[in-house]
């Protein structure tokens, strides 16, 4: 059988793209795809792992799933009627994006095992210059779709390093270490974190979870499709479109309880916390995991099997702060020395600082990172930033969900980035980047709606927010309301540089597209 990785590494890199994607996850899979569809063949992903599928190609901990239905958690074009349940396992959803990827014949187009190192704009040329780890190349376009969940984060722990036992961060699992039988802490209480410890602790001799803070955990409305319904999917037309639609505006009903009034929840926190009573007979455990924030201020977790998971016996949740891991122990900083075997570390991915920015470097040479250092993290409706001509973000600043399916983001943002480039390449701009005051607009709007969140007045601390508790990763509103603003791309809030011009000879896009 062909697989992605044999068709896509082979290759040497050309000398120069028109669009240049970075990232074979959802986001630079759909891309590529659309790209196609639109009969663009002068592309390129560019991916540092050996396959596509992004968080579902590294995500393989025992007991990873999607927290979002699978009929929505999907590509609009490709439904998928085999999926088995309502939330499917990790393995299945990879097989679905190995399966859309060959499907749509695109996979010629992929450089596998290629890291995009340095992307440089040169103002003189108008067009980027990249360096990969396979070789350089320039593009008139570049897409960043290296995910906001990508990169694992490693906490900053007093003697990690000495442990002499084995170590690994859940989207790092290692599989050829059997837990069978060992001592195991596991530091977080996050998404991966409540998915992994039913299916370990199961096998394990003995597991510490370390909680810094309690998260909500709903209960899973999860269920194995009937053989009736399977067949429904495939034979009758609308059936499963129907199912999908009834989960996406079933999600968007969440909105307001996280944006307007967090009372709306309450609803949902009531089956949280009667999730606890359910899954926990010990009350000073109970008392332990009830979150002390409000539902929806951190991201809602679900699953039937954590509490009980916690209430075993050979599990305790610890809520002392790690003061040092030794050779063969986690120290808590009430002097408790707890023997372990392995640590896995389940405390997320770099959110706020998005790892690609360091690599990005714009019209003035300043790095992205630098940017937003000096900025905040903030883009023009999620895609684009001035000063960086012709950079596309898909999935990129405000635009993550608390509530649904991150795949519907990742098509709108699609469209938009299609859309600007049929506008360029039907007036002859060569580049474009939004204006500073159309960015500011955007992102104070985005930062005013944000002040009302929950993800602001909940109580907590996330990793949605930055360092200095700004939002940088939500988007607050509607889902449907960021498709509409991103279903066309709004010349009359970009620079333009037409193709035969200098670069000093700028003009706003209403002058030359779309006006
Ligand atoms: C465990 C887990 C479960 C999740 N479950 C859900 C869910 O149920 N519902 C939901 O909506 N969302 C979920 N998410 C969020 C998920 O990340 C998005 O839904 C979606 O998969 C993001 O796709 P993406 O293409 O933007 O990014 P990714 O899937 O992260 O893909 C980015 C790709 O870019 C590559 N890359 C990064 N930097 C470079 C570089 N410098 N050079 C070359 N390649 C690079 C990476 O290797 C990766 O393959 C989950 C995330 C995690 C981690």
């Amino acid at each position: 059988m062909t697989t992605a990785t044999s068709q896509g590494s082979a290759r040497t890199l050309p000398e120069h793209v028109h669009v240049f994607v970075v990232g074979a996850g959802f986001g630079g899979l759909g891309m590529a795809i659309k790209l196609a569809e639109r009969g663009e063949r002068d592309f390129l992903v560019a991916e540092r792992g050996g396959d596509v599928g992004g968080t579902w190609r590294d995500n393989t901990y025992p007991g990873a799933a999607c927290d979002v239905p699978s009929q929505l958690y999907s590509f609009s074009f490709a439904p998928n009627p085999t999926w088995s349940r309502s939330f499917s396992p990790q393995p299945e959803i990879q097989d679905y994006i190995r399966r859309i990827a060959e499907r749509s014949g695109v996979l010629d187009r992929f450089r596998f095992h290629t890291t995009v190192e340095d992307a440089a704009w040169d103002k003189q040329a108008r067009r980027w210059r990249v360096r990969t780890s396979a070789g350089e190349l320039t593009a008139d376009v570049l897409v960043s779709a290296a995910g906001a969940l990508s990169d694992p984060k490693l906490p900053d722990i007093d003697g990690i390093d000495s442990f002499q036992g084995e170590v690994f961060h859940s989207a790092q699992w290692n599989h050829d270490y059997d837990l069978t039988g060992k001592r195991v802490a596991i530091i977080g209480t996050g998404a991966s974190s409540i998915q992994i410890i039913p299916e370990i602790a199961k096998k394990v001799a003995h597991l510490d979870v370390y909680q810094r803070t309690a998260p909500y955990v709903m209960p899973r409305h999860d269920r194995e499709y009937t053989a009736v319904e399977k067949l429904a999917f495939k034979y009758v037309p609308g059936v499963q479109k129907l199912y999908r639609t009834a989960i996406y505006w079933g999600r968007e009903c969440f909105v307001p309880g996280f944006t307007v009034n967090p009372k709306l929840a309450l609803p949902a926190k009531k089956a949280a916390l009667g999730n606890i009573a359910k899954g926990i007979t010990d009350p000073e455990l109970r008392e332990k995991v009830t979150p002390n924030f409000q539902i929806g201020c951190k991201r809602i977790l679900i699953s039937n099997d954590y509490y009980p998971a916690l209430d075993r016996d050979n599990v305790d949740v610890v809520t002392d702060r790690i003061a040092k891991v030794t050779a063969n122990a986690v120290v808590t900083t009430d002097g408790t020395e707890r023997e372990i075997d392995a640590v896995i570390v389940a405390t997320g991915f770099h959110t706020t600082d998005l790892p690609i920015a360091a690599h990005i470097r714009g019209r003035d040479g300043v790095s992205l990172a630098e940017h937003f250092a000096e900025h905040g993290m903030q883009a023009y409706k999620g895609a684009t930033v001035a000063g960086f001509p012709n950079l596309f973000f898909i999935v990129g600043p405000n635009t993550g969900l608390g509530h649904s399916s991150m795949v519907f983001m990742i098509e709108s943002q699609i469209a938009y980035v299609l859309d600007a480039l049929a506008k360029m390449r039907a007036t002859g701009v060569a580049a474009v980047e939004p204006t500073p005051q159309a960015q500011k607009r955007w992102n104070d709007d985005v930062q005013r709606r944000m002040k009302r969140t929950v993800w602001s007045v909940g109580g907590c601390s996330s990793w949605y927010l930055d360092e200095h508790g700004r939002n940088v990763t939500l988007w607050p509103r509607t889902t449907f309301a960021f498709r509409r603003l991103t279903s066309e791309f709004d010349s009359q809030a970009y620079v333009a540089t037409p193709a035969a011009a200098t670069t000093s000879h700028t003009s706003t896009l209403t002058e030359g597209v779309g006006a």
